[in-house]
């Protein structure tokens, strides 16, 4: 239940640092400081309308993500007035030498809903519902082509009346600010008739926006159900991931969760679609609330490494719920017994890091996590587990917004175990396929399954360290 984007994203802006596509870029590109952005949102025409201030030095072209270029509109220099014409040139629009010299105000319109309406993708643009409009900053900012992925991106955004503007990048004095390096996986944003309100939790501000209909027990619902699933993440990692994230929760008809997916880079966001007839007790029995926002908890990967992602959130998200007494034991050991056992590899697996099926990406990566984590506690005699590595990375600045490689990450981790686990673990499974006996594994931490029945053995070798892990 993640983005699709992310690695299509990387290559994007890899090309972009290195002025890899056809751009005329002077090497070294040089940091611009800042650019500044006005967005503002026409609800009736459906276009963003921007006017962004490049400062002296700015490279000579502009550009958009790819799949919105069709849809932009109107690019003008409009200070100085003389400046000449903005040229569309392939995929990007050059602006007149005056910008590079002497730097120029360049308005722009995109027409956004005609493209949320075409592309339906919801990592570039979609309708979520019929008054919300969901688009991340990479399909409406204009952006300087080729300039250092250091130049910070300032937008401020105005809305008409009953509408407003809600986004997962991080807030900033006049509005919001993110590194051009983190555009193109810039967090879920949203133009519409957006309920919105701030839930305070484990350190961080949640910015939840509702749109779509109304729950027929009232958003107040909703609002808890986000709550506890910040509470039951911020139980596990001692604190909410990232200081700040947008939850967009878009109600429709029905009585389930729908579906659920993370987007971050620069910030952190969620995107829930939930049925407007479920009850307290649904979404008290819901997952996904609290697998996406695990996700919050460590830096984003490549898609190569989408496991240890995933893998991190299915591990996770029943012992944060356990923690805040949402789940019983029986019901986390159900799961994993269900679970961990899909996540070994089958014939032609070439190890974690290169084998993505659903049964290794989700249960590989929790299985790999559980192993690890068993395993930091035998040679610590307990005193450290998995969650002690994972509250290092993030202490580290590790967080979801940022992205880093999955070693440093391991490292990280082992250094605050005292241990090597996870990078032994990693030269192990990451590049083959290895064996483990699963079944083995359970007997010795005392849990017995027979049916959907699930009961413990407290006279196994490994029960003292299964309770432990319940948090007993
Ligand atoms: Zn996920």
């Amino acid at each position: 239940m993640r983005r699709l984007a992310l690695a299509a994203a990387a290559v994007t802006i890899s090309a972009l640092a290195c002025g890899g596509r056809a751009a005329p870029v002077r090497a070294p590109p040089a940091s611009l400081g800042a650019v500044d952005y006005a967005i503002a949102f026409d609800d009736r025409a459906g276009d963003v309308t921007g006017v962004a201030r490049l400062p002296p030095g700015s490279p000579t072209a502009v550009s958009i993500d790819d799949p919105l270029l069709p849809y932009v509109a109107d690019v003008a220099v409009t200070e100085p007035a003389d400046a000449g014409p903005v040229r569309r040139v392939a995929d990007r629009f050059d602006v007149p030498p005056v910008c590079a010299a002497r730097g120029c105000t360049l308005r722009y319109r995109v027409r956004l809903r005609e493209a949320c309406r075409q592309i339906g993708q919801v990592d570039t643009a979609s309708v979520e519902s019929p008054d919300v409009l969901e688009a991340p900053p990479s399909s409406w900012l204009l952006v300087p082509e080729g300039a250092a992925g250091a130049t910070r991106v300032r937008f401020a955004v105005t809305t008409p009346p009953g509408w407003s503007f809600a986004t997962g990048v991080y807030g900033a004095a006049a509005g919001w600010e993110i590194a051009l390096a983190d555009i193109y996986t810039s967090p879920y944003s949203a133009f519409g008739r957006l309920r919105t309100s701030e839930i305070e939790v484990g350190g961080a501000r949640l910015h939840l926006a509702i749109g779509g209909a109304t729950p027929k027990r009232g958003d107040g619902v909703v609002a808890r159900w986000v709550t506890d699933a910040a509470r039951a993440v911020t139980a596990y990692f001692g604190r909410f991931p990232v200081p700040e994230a947008l939850v967009l929760v878009v109600v429709d008809s029905g009585d389930d969760v729908m579906m659920g997916k993370s987007l971050s880079g620069g910030g952190a966001s969620v995107l829930v679609h939930v049925g407007d007839d479920v009850t307290p007790e649904d979404l008290a029995r819901d997952w996904v609330m609290t697998h996406e926002m695990v996700h919050t908890g460590f830096p984003a990967q490549p898609r190569q490494r989408d496991w240890i992602e995933e893998g991190l959130a299915t591990y996770v998200e029943p012992f944060a719920r356990l923690r805040i007494g949402q789940l019983g034991a029986e019901e986390v050991w159900r799961s994993f017994t269900w679970g961990m056992p899909q996540g070994l590899p089958e014939a032609g697996d070439r190890g974690l890091d290169n084998t993505h099926t659903w049964g290794r990406t989700y249960w590989g990566g929790a299985l790999f996590l559980l192993v690890a984590d068993v395993e930091i506690r035998k040679r610590t005699q307990g005193k450290a587990s998995l969650e002690t590595a994972l509250r290092a990375i993030l202490a580290a600045g590790g967080n979801n917004a940022v992205r880093w490689e999955l070693e440093r990450a391991l490292d990280v981790g082992d250094a605050a175990t005292g241990t090597g686990v996870l990078r032994e673990l990693h030269r192990a499974w990451g590049a083959s396929p290895v064996a483990y006996d699963v079944a083995g594994l359970f007997r010795e931490l005392g849990v017995r399954r027979v049916g959907r029945a699930v009961t413990f053995d407290d006279a196994a070798p490994l029960a003292a360290m299964r309770r432990s892990m319940e948090g007993k």
